[in-house]
């Protein structure tokens, strides 16, 4: 059976997590480490040692923002933004469940957006991640400001070329 390191490694398909020697020029720069339950270059410990679960069930995972400072930092190159997508996406099929649940909503309702138009649809996905998350007063004044400066068409222009965008869903198998 796999360790929880070779099976991180083999997804990444890139520098391996072991050539981290934490230095934590990562965690010094990343802008949402303050808020993390772990800090990136100690979720990069815990996988070497084989945390699995506390990894998968983490908030850390869902609270980075895919900036990539951390990989800009790094001396030796490890793609932390990718091995946090890839946690993500381990968490969902392990059926764990995401601790930060309206994150998740958030990215369904972004990338359903992109299958359907190719581009983000603000108004259309603050709604669907708005019906998904159940949170539908939050920034409404501020929704309103951006509609009458007009920085929130109703109808922006679908990508032309949508037979690309629907390959790349049906590589990556989102449905
Ligand atoms: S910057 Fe790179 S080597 Fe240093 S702790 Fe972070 S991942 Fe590890
Ligand atoms: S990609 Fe994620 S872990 Fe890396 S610096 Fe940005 S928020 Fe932090």
């Amino acid at each position: 059976m796999k360790t929880f390191l070779e099976e991180v490694n083999e997804k990444i398909k890139g520098v391996p997590i072991q050539r981290c020697y934490h230095c934590r020029k990562c965690t010094a720069g990343c802008p949402l480490s303050f808020a993390m339950e772990y800090n990136p270059n100690r979720i990069i410990k815990m996988i070497q040692i084989g945390k699995r679960d506390e990894v998968l069930k983490s908030s850390t995972i869902w609270l980075c923002v895919s900036c990539e400072t951390c990989i800009t930092r790094c001396p030796n190159e490890v793609d932390i933004a990718r091995l946090m997508d890839i946690l993500r996406q381990m968490t969902i099929e392990s059926g764990i469940g995401a601790k930060e649940k309206n994150v998740l909503k958030f990215h369904e309702a972004f990338l359903s957006n992109i299958k359907l138009w190719g581009r983000i649809n603000e108004p259309l996905m603050m709604a669907q991640y708005k019906l998904k998350s159940g949170d539908l007063f939050s920034d409404m004044a501020m929704g309103i400001d951006m509609f009458k400066k007009g920085k929130l068409p109703l109808l922006p222009p679908r990508t032309k070329d949508m037979r690309t965008v629907k390959r790349i869903f049906e590589k990556t198998k989102h449905s």
